[in-house]
């Protein structure tokens, strides 16, 4: 647990926290010159040299004389006592040993390599012999950021110059060239920065956010509004009055390929650049980032879920963007859920944050409601954007062959828009050409060797991937099952096929496809979205992708190939997904003051979730969907986990879950049940079974401690892993 001492003197017991799976720290001697609790330190393990935190004080439970001593302390800000206690309740909470925890706060490339240097260049003290424009135009540059520095890269492009006009400036000594360790603060954001002129009602909930980040300390706040209503130029506000405090804000955003955008947004709000981290990010710029919010040389982070384990040094907000969306939940190794460790570590470093959706998850409109979150409503779309019309297309009465999907009513409607200039978008959640590929001859569907799932067609890859585990083969001439030939056939749609079934139905439209797999970078992606923007397209085909923030101000018109797609299966979620997806999407039409209309392909229009999307009748869905699961016990009414047994033996995983099942005295101590051991959603991934037991218990139940006790009784083979999923996604 979190130290008590400000500072451990040379030779001082230490416990140290390495990310190895031991569970504990063990103790250590404190190095010469001492170190601080939560310092960053090299130790000696086994015959290796591993990095760990100085957790707290050495227990003395190991033989005095074999205690080894740290080797040095790295050149990084300790970790503050509040991440350690993050840190720990997050793995109490996730039931995660707490050294794959701290993998999640070590993700720092480089961590504790000594710095490497770069050229950078401030204001000197002489004067040039001649002034030109471009040489007025540095000088303001570099006068305009006071102390910070430029690189050569960063002051060319601030101030339009090559680098021959620099390098003369310093040659002449106007401009100073230094050498720097390579990791350099943030440019400054401008605090003074106007944003936007708010609308009365944004107004108010920015007043509403300002007052509770200036009062400080901890709270929670769902801000709703339909797309467009201006949810962003909202919280932006509560992130300039974060930095006018001098704390540290945090955006976390679901799909950080679309973060350009957003990008692009703040430095038109702040004149600067905030700091990102997210896959896509370089090593050394993930590096950077790790430590200037370390520093406080980052005073903003736009991030995905894992910039939530950022070391930062005084964090004072946290915008959790479009809360609702799936992809804050972390599936694999550490299972969590961002949105709800967010609220967890700003309640721990007396935080704001600020749950933002147009459809909020029912978890958090429960909260709400409750009274434990702040609710803040933006009731309008900005300006002359009004919410599209939703209107459904009853696929029982349109015409159309079984290789086709898009139906003559939407066919219409799509001509429509392209005729009078404006774009429509396809929207289609399946990635791919086909989901599925048959042999006519025997029947055969065509598997992953690895996962319990079928081969998806990707023909613009030319070959078949499993959208599972990742795995791709070649597109095979003959069946693997039969072998004959020549008879493989694509079956159902993907977007590829939709795109080859637009441009045969619209033959002078030009027609962008937007799937992950389709770009070959984020960069390519961007540049894609910002095309589409810019008018370059007339048909959008897209997945998933699509339904979040983009801007598209020619979009007028959105068809959805298959509202049914989410209904189907047993997920207990699927009625909150669909209807979430369905607005997500239509909300894409009319952004600008074009009105827009959304038109859903559906089989079974008088579907109570189609319904409730057509009559935008949010308040009325969540409150259905909040009785059912109050009476099914189910989240967010009661606790649920799942145990996750996985093994490349089926059996194994199996004996496992029934061993658990027998020994549930611990559960039913708190009146918890255990359902399963079934196969797990996916029940096989990577080639390795996975079986679940599902555990659900009454909301004040003490779910975790029991968990605790429950799996700590029966003993796990070698073979077989344990993770534990607590509120799983699908129950
Ligand atoms: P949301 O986050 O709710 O989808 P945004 O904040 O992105 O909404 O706003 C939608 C669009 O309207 C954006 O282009 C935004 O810049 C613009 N906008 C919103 N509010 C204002 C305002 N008060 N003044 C000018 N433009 C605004
Ligand atoms: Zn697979």
């Amino acid at each position: 647990m979190p130290a008590t001492t400000d500072f451990f003197d040379e030779g001082a017991l230490v416990g140290v926290l390495t990310t190895q799976p031991l569970g504990r720290a063990l103790d250590y001697r404190a190095p010469e010159g001492g170190c601080m609790p939560g310092a960053f330190v090299e130790v000696p393990l086994g015959p290796r040299k591993v990095v760990g935190v100085v957790w707290g004080p050495g227990k003395g439970d190991f033989d005095i004389k074999k205690v080894r001593s740290v080797i040095r302390v790295l050149d990084v800000a300790p970790m503050r006592e509040e991440m350690q206690i993050f840190l720990q309740r997050a793995a109490d909470y996730t039931l995660t040993p707490l050294p794959s925890m701290l993998r999640l706060a070590t993700r720092a490339p480089g961590l504790g390599d000594p710095p490497s240097m770069r050229k950078v260049y401030r204001l000197g003290h002489g004067a040039p012999d001649r002034m030109t424009e471009a040489r007025a135009r540095v000088l303001d540059a570099l006068e305009a950021q006071g102390e910070a520095a430029y690189t050569l890269k960063e002051l060319c492009d601030e101030s339009g110059v090559s680098a021959s006009v620099v390098k003369g400036l310093v040659k002449q000594g106007v401009v100073a060239e230094e050498d720097t360790p390579r990791d350099l603060p943030y440019r400054r954001l401008d605090r003074g920065f106007a944003g936007k002129e708010l609308t009365a009602d944004q107004a108010a909930c920015a007043d509403a956010l300002r007052r509770a980040v200036k009062g400080g300390g901890y709270g929670a706040t769902l801000l709703r509004g339909v797309t467009g209503s201006g949810k962003t130029e909202v919280y932006l506000e509560a992130v300039a009055e974060t930095l006018r405090q001098g704390r540290q804000a945090l955006v976390l955003l679901p799909e950080i390929a679309l973060s350009a955008e957003f990008i692009a947004r703040v430095e038109a709000r702040f004149g600067a650049k905030p700091a990102e981290w997210h896959s896509g990010v370089t090593m050394t710029e993930r590096r950077r980032a790790w430590k200037m919010v370390g520093e406080g040389g980052a005073q903003l982070v736009v991030g995905a879920r894992s910039a939530l384990f950022l070391p930062f040094r005084d964090l004072g907000l946290i915008v959790v963007d479009e809360e609702h969306d799936t992809s804050y939940k972390q599936e694999e190794g550490v299972i969590y859920n961002a949105r709800d460790m967010a609220v967890l570590r700003a309640s721990i470093c007396g935080a704001q944050v600020v749950l933002a959706s147009a459809t909020p998850s029912l978890e958090s409109w429960t909260n709400a409601e409750a009274g434990k979150y702040a609710r803040l409503d933006l009731a309008a779309r900005f300006g002359a954007a009004v919410m599209p019309e939703i209107r459904t297309i009853d696929m029982r009465s349109e015409t159309l062959p079984s290789t086709r999907w898009i139906s003559p009513t939407l066919q219409r409607a799509v001509e429509a828009r392209i005729a009078a200039g404006e774009q429509a978008m396809l929207f289609l959640n399946r990635r791919g050409y086909a989901p599925i590929t048959l042999c006519r001859a025997c029947g055969h569907q065509i598997g992953c060797d690895h996962c319990d799932a079928r081969m998806v067609e990707h023909r613009f890859l030319k070959r078949l991937m499993c959208h599972q585990c990742g795995e791709t083969k070649p597109m095979p001439d003959t069946c693997p099952s039969c072998g004959a030939e020549d008879r493989l056939a694509a079956v159902g749609p993907g977007v590829e096929r939709l795109g080859e079934e637009a441009a045969s139905l619209f033959p002078d439209a030009r027609i962008a496809t937007l799937s992950s797999d389709l770009f070959a970078s984020a960069r390519a992606l961007k540049e894609q979205i910002a095309t589409i923007a810019e008018g370059g397209a007339d048909i959008i085909i897209g997945t998933q992708l699509v339904a979040k923030g983009h801007n598209f101000p020619l979009l007028t018109l959105v068809g959805v190939i298959d509202a049914d797609l989410g209904l189907q299966g047993s997920d207990l979620r699927a009625a909150e997904r669909t209807f979430q997806l369905m607005r997500q999407v239509a909300g894409r039409a009319g952004r600008a003051e074009k009105p827009g209309v959304a038109l859903l392909q559906t089989f079974q229009p008088e579907h109570p979730v189609i319904r409730a999307i057509l009559a935008g009748d949010e308040e009325g869905f969540w409150r259905a969907e909040a009785a059912g699961r109050e009476a099914a016990g189910v989240p967010p009414f009661g606790r649920m986990a799942g145990i996750i047994l996985s093994s490349t033996e089926m059996q194994d995983a199996f004996d496992l879950g029934n061993a658990l099942a027998r020994n549930d005295a611990p559960l039913r101590r708190i009146g918890a049940q255990v359902f399963g051991p079934a196969p797990a959603p996916i029940a096989r991934v990577r080639g390795r079974h996975r079986v679940r037991l599902l555990v659900k218990a009454d909301k004040g139940a003490p779910l975790q401690a029991a968990l605790a006790r429950w799996i700590s009784g029966v003993r796990a083979p070698k073979t077989t892993r344990l993770n534990v999923d607590i509120d799983p996604q699908s129950f």
